[in-house]
Protein backbone atom coordinates (compact mmCIF):
# COMPACT_ATOMS: atom_id res chain seq x y z
CA UNK A 1 0.00 0.00 0.00
CA UNK A 2 1.32 3.23 -0.68
CA UNK A 3 1.29 6.58 1.69
CA UNK A 4 -1.10 7.75 -0.59
CA UNK A 5 -3.93 4.98 -0.70
CA UNK A 6 -3.08 5.26 3.63
CA UNK A 7 -4.51 8.79 3.14
CA UNK A 8 -7.20 8.22 1.34
CA UNK A 9 -8.32 5.29 3.60
CA UNK A 10 -7.81 7.45 6.75
CA UNK A 11 -10.20 10.30 5.54
CA UNK A 12 -12.71 7.08 4.44
CA UNK A 13 -12.76 5.95 7.81
CA UNK A 14 -13.10 9.05 8.97
CA UNK A 15 -16.03 10.30 6.97
CA UNK A 16 -17.84 6.92 8.35
CA UNK A 17 -17.73 8.25 11.70
CA UNK A 18 -13.91 7.09 12.40
CA UNK A 19 -15.43 3.89 14.47
CA UNK A 20 -13.49 1.51 16.47
CA UNK A 21 -10.98 -0.53 14.06
CA UNK A 22 -9.27 -3.99 14.92
CA UNK A 23 -6.43 -3.31 12.69
CA UNK A 24 -6.99 -7.10 11.88
CA UNK A 25 -5.14 -6.78 8.46
CA UNK A 26 -2.19 -4.80 8.27
CA UNK A 27 -0.02 -4.58 4.80
CA UNK A 28 3.25 -3.51 4.61
CA UNK A 29 3.23 -0.04 3.13
CA UNK A 30 6.07 0.73 0.34
CA UNK A 31 8.40 3.05 1.89
CA UNK A 32 11.38 0.77 1.87
CA UNK A 33 12.79 -0.06 5.81
CA UNK A 34 14.27 2.16 7.93
CA UNK A 35 17.47 1.26 9.63
CA UNK A 36 18.22 2.85 13.15
CA UNK A 37 21.17 1.20 15.50
CA UNK A 38 20.98 -2.51 14.74
CA UNK A 39 17.49 -2.70 14.10
CA UNK A 40 14.93 -2.69 11.06
CA UNK A 41 11.92 -0.19 11.20
CA UNK A 42 9.28 -1.60 8.80
CA UNK A 43 5.79 0.70 8.47
CA UNK A 44 2.28 -1.15 8.04
CA UNK A 45 -0.72 0.24 7.35
CA UNK A 46 -4.45 -1.20 8.58
CA UNK A 47 -6.41 -2.22 5.08
CA UNK A 48 -9.22 -1.12 6.65
CA UNK A 49 -8.93 2.46 8.19
CA UNK A 50 -5.43 3.06 7.00
CA UNK A 51 -3.52 3.59 10.31
CA UNK A 52 -0.30 3.75 10.27
CA UNK A 53 2.20 0.81 12.53
CA UNK A 54 5.54 0.98 12.82
CA UNK A 55 6.93 -2.63 13.47
CA UNK A 56 10.48 -2.81 14.85
CA UNK A 57 12.59 -5.96 14.69
CA UNK A 58 16.36 -6.77 15.62
CA UNK A 59 18.32 -6.85 12.06
CA UNK A 60 20.57 -9.15 13.51
CA UNK A 61 21.81 -12.19 11.01
CA UNK A 62 20.53 -9.52 8.08
CA UNK A 63 24.36 -9.21 6.74
CA UNK A 64 25.85 -12.47 7.16
CA UNK A 65 22.24 -15.12 6.75
CA UNK A 66 19.56 -13.26 4.51
CA UNK A 67 17.24 -16.17 4.86
CA UNK A 68 16.66 -15.77 8.46
CA UNK A 69 13.58 -13.69 9.14
CA UNK A 70 14.13 -10.58 11.41
CA UNK A 71 13.16 -11.10 15.60
CA UNK A 72 9.53 -9.21 15.95
CA UNK A 73 10.09 -7.43 19.40
CA UNK A 74 7.07 -5.29 19.21
CA UNK A 75 5.18 -2.31 17.66
CA UNK A 76 6.77 1.10 18.56
ZN1 LIG B 1 -7.61 -0.30 11.33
Amino acid sequence: MTKAQAALLQRKWKKQGDPPCEHLIQELSDASSDFDDGHVLNAYHCRECGELFVHRYKAKGLSNNPSTEPEFIGET
